[in-house]
Order: C-alpha cells, then sequence, then structure tokens
C-alpha cells in the first residue's frame, strides 16, 4: 500500500473534516500533502497540485515564502505565546501600527483574536454593547444580506444567509433583519454591474425604514459574496448603504476576512467605495494564511463607549486564548512587509488585467458559462443549464463537484461553490501557473460538460 492511501486511511478512521459530507470520502479520500512551494502543494505520493483557491482563501503570497518563513522561526526562538491581558509584545504593537497606516480612515483601534468567526462575533458584540452603553439600549438586532457569509459560530452564522451553512441551525440563531443581497448577474431590474445605480438599493431602504430604529449594525462582506457563489456587486452599493447607515445611527460592520489585503485589487475592498466603515474585520490573508490570527477594526467612537471607571462595568470582555498570539503577529508583520517591497498589489492588478482576457477568450463563447465575473485576482464562472434565461443545472447532479475531481486527477485544486468555478490564488501567482489553470478547468470541464 503506498504511503498517500495509508495516511488517507488511517485519516478517515479517526478525523471528522470540515465542511465536507464523510461518506464522500470512501470515494475520493483525501489527498495526504508532504509540502507546499509558491502556488503549488505537493503530495506523498509525489503528485503536485496548484493551489488556485489559496487553500480556502486565506494563503496570499504562495506556501513557504521564505521572509514569513524567516520571520516566524525567528520569533518561535523568542517567544511562542503570552497571555495578552495586561502584557504586551513588540510584534502586535508594531502590527497595529502598520494596520493603522493602511486600514480605512477612522478606524482606530484593533482588537486580536484567532480566527474570522471570532473577529465577527466581536464587531457584534462591540457594536450591541455600544448602544447599550450610550443610552440606546433598543438598537440591539443586526441586518445582513441575504446569501452573506461571515463563519460558523452561533451569531457569525445568525447573520449569515447561504441557506447550505444556515438553514439547519435556525432554531438556534438570533433574530436578524436580511435585506435582498445585490444579485447582478441575474439583476431583477435588467441593470448591468458596471453602469447601474443600485436600483435593488431600495430593499435596504426599506428594512431601514421599518427597523433601523432597533438595529446596532449591518454586516456585509465589500464587494464580493465569496461563499455565495463569488457574487460581485459595484461600490456604489455600499456608498449608500454607508449613508443610508449615518442617517439611521446604524453601524455598518465590514467583513474584510477574505476580501481584505489585496484579493480585490486594492488593500481593503472598501477602498473601492472610498468608504470608512465603523468596524472592519481581518482574518485569512492577515498573515498570508500562516497562522490563525484576526482582528476587528474599530472607531475610536465604539471605542470611547466603553472606556470607564472599572466600577461602571463598560469593559468588553471578551477573550480568546490565543489573541495577539506572537507567531501570528510576526507572520502578519512579514506579510506586510512583502505586499510593501514587493509591489505586490500593483503587480497582482496586471495579472489579473490578463488573467481576464485569457478567461474571457478561453471560457467566452462556452455554452454552459452563464457569467465570468471578476474583481482583482478573484475570477468565477458560474455554469448554467441554458445561457440564454441562466437557468442553473439541478444541484443534485451535483456538476461543481464533478469538475472538480476531474481537475484534481489533473493537478488543480478548484474547490468550486456549487456550480461555480472560482479562481482565488495567491496574489504572487505566475501567468504560467494561471495558464495551466484555465487548461486544465477547460479540460476538467470538457471531460463532465461533454
Ligand atoms: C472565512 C470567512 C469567515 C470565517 O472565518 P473563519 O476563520 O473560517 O472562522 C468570515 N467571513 C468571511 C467573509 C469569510 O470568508
Amino acid at each position: 500500500m503506498s504511503k498517500a492511501t495509508e495516511l488517507a486511511q488511517r485519516d478517515v478512521e479517526l478525523i471528522w473534516h470540515p465542511c465536507s459530507q464523510m461518506k464522500d470520502y470512501e470515494e475520493l479520500p483525501p489527498i495526504a500533502i508532504e509540502r507546499g512551494e509558491g502556488s503549488w502543494l505537493y503530495g506523498v505520493d509525489g503528485k503536485r497540485y496548484l493551489d488556485i483557491i489559496s487553500s480556502w482563501w486565506a494563503n496570499l503570497l504562495g506556501h513557504c515564502h521564505p521572509k514569513i518563513n524567516a520571520a516566524i522561526k525567528a520569533q518561535l526562538d523568542r517567544l511562542e505565546h503570552v497571555i495578552f491581558a495586561n502584557f504586551t509584545h513588540e510584534p502586535a504593537v508594531k502590527l497595529a501600527e502598520g494596520l493603522a497606516s493602511i486600514v480605512p480612515e477612522g478606524l482606530k483601534k484593533f482588537h486580536f483574536n484567532d480566527n474570522g468567526s471570532a473577529a465577527v462575533e466581536c464587531a457584534l458584540k462591540m457594536c450591541f454593547q455600544y448602544y447599550l452603553q450610550t443610552g440606546k439600549g433598543e438598537k440591539k438586532y443586526f441586518m445582513c444580506l441575504t446569501e452573506g457569509y461571515h463563519g460558523e459560530t452561533i451569531g457569525a452564522l445568525s447573520v449569515g444567509n447561504v441557506d447550505i451553512y444556515t438553514e439547519i441551525y435556525r432554531p438556534m440563531m438570533m433574530k436578524t433583519f436580511p435585506i435582498k443581497a445585490p444579485d447582478c448577474y441575474r439583476c431583477p431590474y435588467g441593470q448591468a454591474r458596471e453602469n447601474c445605480d443600485c436600483a435593488c438599493f431600495q430593499a435596504a431602504e426599506e428594512v431601514f425604514a421599518a427597523h433601523g430604529h432597533e438595529t446596532a449594525a449591518v454586516i456585509v462582506e465589500p464587494l464580493l459574496q465569496g461563499s455565495a457563489g463569488m457574487r460581485i456587486y459595484p461600490p456604489l452599493y455600499l456608498k449608500k448603504l454607508r449613508r443610508l447607515c449615518d442617517a439611521y445611527d446604524v453601524k455598518l460592520i465590514a467583513d474584510e476576512i477574505a476580501t481584505g489585503f489585496g484579493r480585490t485589487g486594492k488593500m481593503f475592498a472598501c477602498d473601492w467605495a472610498q468608504i470608512s466603515p465603523d468596524v472592519m474585520c481581518l482574518s485569512k490573508g492577515l498573515t498570508g494564511g500562516y497562522m490563525p490570527m484576526s482582528a476587528t477594526c474599530v472607531s475610536q467612537e465604539i471605542y470611547d463607549a466603553f472606556y470607564a471607571d472599572y466600577q461602571e462595568g463598560k469593559a468588553f470582555l471578551h477573550s480568546h486564548t490565543y489573541a495577539g498570539n506572537p507567531l501570528g503577529c510576526a507572520a502578519a508583520l512579514a506579510v506586510q512587509e512583502v505586499l510593501r517591497e514587493d509591489n505586490i498589489l500593483a503587480k497582482a492588478q496586471d495579472t489579473a488585467l490578463w488573467l481576464t482576457a485569457a478567461m474571457n477568450e478561453t471560457f467566452g463563447g462556452h455554452p454552459q458559462v452563464g457569467e465570468i465575473r471578476h474583481i482583482g485576482l478573484v475570477h468565477a464562472i458560474e455554469l448554467v443549464s441554458d445561457r440564454e434565461n441562466k437557468k442553473p443545472f439541478p444541484a443534485a447532479k451535483r456538476l461543481g463537484y464533478a469538475v472538480y475531481k476531474r481537475a484534481l486527477t489533473h493537478g488543480l485544486l478548484l474547490r468550486p461553490l456549487g456550480d461555480v468555478l472560482y479562481f482565488n490564488p495567491p496574489l504572487n501567482t505566475t501567468r504560467e501557473d494561471l495558464r495551466f489553470a484555465i487548461e486544465t478547468t477547460k479540460q476538467a470541464m470538457a471531460e463532465v460538460l461533454g
């Protein structure tokens, strides 16, 4: 028995994998990876895979980046972890200073945790408590967009609306006011994403008119609803939302966990709309996808509502054991340095322009490609059974999953969301690698769709 097969067998004996129907593993056993380099993963069986989804949108600058590796190793020999209440360390201080210099204006304080869902939970609790402590306790609910995704813990799940993740847990979840999200590919107003005036924003206006007075915050994934199938909407929507939030005294939480650090072509998706949220959640690319770490960035105004004599009981008593972990901070600092010194964002935008042209050329005329949408290096192909009326394939066919399995056999890690195939590669992926991804996707599609 090969080492790969043996590891896969020992794995399924004991391990329950994330976001998986474990029975599927009988047919597609887990693939044991030995090492990574750049955009490539190398299996113990000697086979290599192009990681075109950045290992769940996290890996920002390639696997085993020499500078990030060195930064973590250097930190490891100094300090691996220290309680972050009442203690601090230089990597955390420098990271906060670095973040302060790049986040949208007005975000002044940085609360560290260890994963994206925790950053979202923090954001929700902070906004709730902010209103409680400023004499507006009636503002205790949250608005969110339909099709939104903000993580898996109960609070984060409550403001999420991707049915396959949330539906079962409804009875456990808190009440929210969902706003019908923009749906640019199937725009009910017949508008085009590039030049629309966001007629769909009316849905937000209606929900604010009805519930603005009892709402603490609205949470959105700015411009890119990732888990919904890489749905992309225009910056104007965010601009309007910022104005509406101000009019109704509702805080705006930007969940930039997936979009942050250049994924959309600018440092943050909010930058496209030139708006500042009141709270911003960061994770994934923060450490280059190396370490579990997240940050909840907040305005001075929110922070000030918690600042008082201890006896007033206004502190934010929220902690996770690994908050501010020095190894995570060291990785994040190295990421900042590489982004700056290697001029990564500008180069990624050049690559993105090239990728868009290459994708349109290869897939633009395909009868089952409904839309090729893109922002930054994120490029998505929505498969449909009928291009004319944009009719999806029956979900039960699991076409995306079939394409995923075919692509794997050809050395491409493509993990579709339903029938949406997408690339979300490390920002420094080469054109050569992207060319391989395109050709392999084309081949896998042909094998499945005929
Ligand atoms: C991944 C993700 C989260 C959750 O982060 P975890 O670290 O997986 O808990 C939240 N929001 C968005 C937009 C994400 O993409």
